[in-house]
């Protein structure tokens, strides 16, 4: 089967640098493939076997690459914005040495701006896109402490399914309460299935409540490394990558 993929892709892939600014690399012989300097860029290599460097540093190519970041507060959950900073780039923004990061990364799904906790950065569309399908209904864990007074029976309206304020009804939830914080504040874990715009916030406001603080501790079988602190990111290990991938959840 043919793997073969250009060099000056292979080499921009791994945010070595633009196809034209690789290029550029290449005519001045910084670039090396298995041992030979290769000035031209469109020849192809095998990114698994073929030993490529730059300045007689390997750069070794991953075809896909995921990151668990903690997001913390006034980023955006998008690969780029005017306003503000991206998730994306809190990853891409700081390029370890020796090592880039691809520039095809996106988030898997949205936090709301001032939602803190776990975010899944990946370029594997196949992943994501199994992981937020509507059908496929992947458990969504949240820390959440809430203003306001809730009913003696929310956990069993959440278990039943909440309807929002505009009429759109939810699946069934589970609401663990872990205490009251003070007077005002009720600590909580919400376990949700479903993905909907401000659900979290929703679900609470239709009780009566205002969501004050928010963070996703978990989403699947992955689990928010609590070793990082809001903005920090760690690459995903293997397990937890092969993880996900079998509990992406049934089809219900
Ligand atoms: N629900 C919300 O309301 N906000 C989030 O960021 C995530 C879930």
């Amino acid at each position: 089967m043919e793997k073969k993929i250009r060099l000056d892709k292979f080499l921009a892939d791994m945010a070595v640098g633009t196809r034209s600014q690789v290029k550029d690399m290449a005519k001045r012989g910084r670039i090396q493939v298995n041992g030979e300097t290769v000035k031209k860029t469109d020849v192809k290599v095998e990114p698994e076997t073929d030993v490529v460097t730059l300045d007689g540093n390997r750069i070794s190519y991953d075809a896909m690459e995921y990151y668990m970041l903690n997001k913390p507060r006034g980023v955006v959950s998008a690969t780029e914005d005017n306003l503000h900073r991206t998730v994306v780039e809190l990853i891409t923004g700081t390029p370890e040495k020796g090592k880039g990061k691809r520039k095809d990364l996106f988030p898997v799904g949205r936090l709301d701006i001032d939602t803190e906790g776990l975010l899944l950065i990946t370029n594997d569309g196949d992943l994501a896109h199994s992981l937020l399908s509507p059908r496929r209904h992947v458990d969504k864990v949240y820390y959440a402490k809430v203003s306001g007074h809730l009913p003696e029976d929310a956990g069993q309206q959440f278990k039943e399914g909440i309807t929002l304020l505009d009429g759109t009804p939810t699946m069934g939830a589970k609401l663990e309460i872990l205490g009251e914080e003070n007077r005002k504040e009720t600590e909580v874990l919400l376990t949700i299935r479903e993905g909907k715009f401000h659900q979290v916030k929703r679900m609470f406001e239709a009780l009566g409540c205002k969501v004050v603080f928010l963070k996703r501790l978990s989403m699947g079988s992955l689990q928010l490394d609590e070793s990082l602190k809001p903005g920090e990111y760690r690459p995903l290990s293997p397990e937890e990558v092969e993880g996900l991938r079998k509990g992406r959840g049934e089809e219900r």
